[in-house]
């Protein structure tokens, strides 16, 4: 009956918060269907692929210079993920770029947790990945 791929949710609002389908968001990013067009939709697309528990997109986005063995912990799936506030994002120069963000996130029946992140991306033959990022103190 339904001609989506395992695991897609067509008609659902994407994870990251734009407010669009995932659809019409971050699924296409997702299955390699067309790159992401600035560092913020990149930022967005790895957070709802952390809502989606997506190893191989979360690996493949990121910088080969920075990338870990594996991204997901295996208790990923406990980790309830609450909602991303974009704070601000901008360039640093033609191929690098920042995005300041909050993810708000429970584990188990913990209390909310918060992450305030500045993450660093490059570009490279026109596709942005994720470096690395600063945690400003509060
Ligand atoms: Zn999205």
């Amino acid at each position: 009956m339904s001609r989506n791929p395992p695991g897609a949710m067509p008609r659902a609002i994407c994870p990251c918060g734009s407010g669009k389908p995932y659809a019409a968001c971050c699924e296409p990013i997702h299955l390699g269907l067309e790159p992401a067009a600035t560092a913020e939709a990149l930022m967005r697309s790895r957070y709802s692929a952390y809502v989606l528990g997506l190893e191989a997109y979360l690996r493949a986005s990121w910088h080969v210079s920075t990338r870990p063995e594996r991204v997901l912990h295996e208790d990923h799936a406990s980790v309830k993920w609450l909602g991303l506030d974009v704070l601000r994002s901008g360039a640093r120069g033609a191929d690098t770029a920042f995005v300041e963000f909050v993810a708000r996130s429970r584990v188990g029946g913990g209390r909310a947790e918060r992450q305030h992140e500045i993450s660093r991306f490059l570009r490279e033959d026109g596709r942005w990945y994720y470096v690395d990022g600063e945690f400003p103190k509060r």
